[in-house]
């Protein structure tokens, strides 16, 4: 540890080495903490006190067990003060704004006197990014699971056989396609979210009359509503217009049109609307379906996130769409928000930065 270098150098040549100690420690961003023979704190910079403080009031000729309950870092600065050991440890502060740190444990003679000097590094953010990876990539990997060992079974019970089975054979062979079709789609999803998520996605505003998008829309998806006899109504004016990039402002629209009529009752509606306010244009989607539970209504919007995982799947979900759309919103400079009622269907609303006296070009 390059400080304690310096003060035990410093020592040895009779220099002050309380008052360059505190001038190292206040310039460290990290908390530092100076801990004497009887463990008391001697010396701690602002972060230091910032971060332990919480509470318990001033921390400086308190014990260290009193300020930090945790035995791996009491016993890490046993052995600096008895040995002269210097360590590390990991520490993590619970309570309403749980904290995690590396810390580091260095041996200090002061006044002839052992002393431990103790230096926290947060990783919390670290820790969080980490958690987020390992449950992204352990999502990911059930997913394609799940249709990867169907097409397995299906392939299978084709070479056992059922391939001469003139009933089956069509019916296991659209089993494979159908899964295959998802896997592509939730790999399509995957690589669309992390390009997005990257910041490599530019986007191009520009005003657009949103009633001839959302027609287009309809069209594209009318297969879908009429199987399952659901009206589309656009009730946007013909001349209304939002700024927005026009092929993002499309995938978003898709997304939540195609989400109200997977998530329909059967002959339900879904109805599209636009509002224009001063500073904001607002595009709503509303639909006569089963609604969403309000404890699920904030987390929609994560990864891989659905309200009922057999539903969503059997309707050929990735539990992706929410997400892209929230980030292709917010690249706008816009929100996406939802409003739902169980049984009364759910009001899904895009809020986008409007500009004054444009014109669609
Ligand atoms: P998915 O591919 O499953 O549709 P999304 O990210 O688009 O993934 O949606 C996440 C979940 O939010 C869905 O699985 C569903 O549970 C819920 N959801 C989305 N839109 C609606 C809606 N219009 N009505 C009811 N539930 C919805």
């Amino acid at each position: 540890m390059i400080a304690t270098d310096i003060l035990e150098k410093m020592a040895e040549s009779g220099a002050d080495t309380s008052g360059l100690l505190t001038t190292v420690i206040n310039a460290l961003r990290e908390p530092v903490l100076i801990v004497e023979k009887s463990t008391r704190i001697i010396a701690a910079n602002s972060a230091a006190r910032n971060v332990f403080r919480r509470g318990i009031g001033d921390i400086e000729r308190r014990r260290l067990s009193e300020v930090i309950r945790d035995l791996d870092l009491h016993a890490a600065v046993l052995r600096s003060l008895q040995h002269a050991n210097a360590s590390e440890t990991q520490l993590e502060l619970l309570g309403t704004d749980p904290r995690n740190f590396d810390t580091s444990v260095s041996p200090l003679v002061l006044n002839d006197e052992p002393h431990a000097m103790v230096v926290f590094y947060d990783i919390t953010r670290l820790e969080r990014l980490e958690r987020v990876r390992q449950e992204f990539l352990s999502n990911i990997s059930h997913e394609l699971r799940t249709p990867l060992t169907s097409i397995l079974a299906f392939v299978e019970t084709l070479e056992d056989g059922a391939i001469d089975d003139k009933d089956n054979n069509r019916h296991f062979l659209n089993v494979i396609r159908r899964n295959a079709e998802r896997m592509n789609a939730l790999i399509a999803d995957i690589l669309e979210l992390s390009l997005i998520e990257s910041g490599k996605v530019s986007i191009e505003k520009r005003p657009l009359r949103v009633a001839a998008i959302v027609d287009d829309i309809f069209t594209n998806l009318s297969s879908k509503s009429v199987t399952r006899g659901i009206a589309l109504r656009n009730h946007i004016a013909a001349d209304a217009i939002a700024i927005a990039d026009p092929t993002r402002l499309e995938q978003m629209l898709t997304n939540l049109i195609d989400n109200a009529i997977k998530f329909n009752r059967q002959d339900g509606s879904v109805t599209v609307d636009l509002q224009a306010g001063e500073t904001r244009t607002i595009i709503t989607v509303a639909d006569t379906g089963e609604g969403i539970l309000p404890e699920h209504q904030h987390r929609i919007f994560e990864r891989f996130f659905r309200a009922d995982r057999s539903r969503a799947r059997e309707v050929g979900g990735t539990g992706l769409g929410l997400a892209i759309v929230k980030h292709l919103a917010r690249l706008h400079g816009g929100e996406v928000s939802v409003i739902s009622r169980l049984t009364d269907g759910t009001v899904f609303s895009v809020e986008l930065p409007a500009e004054q006296g444009v014109s669609p070009r």
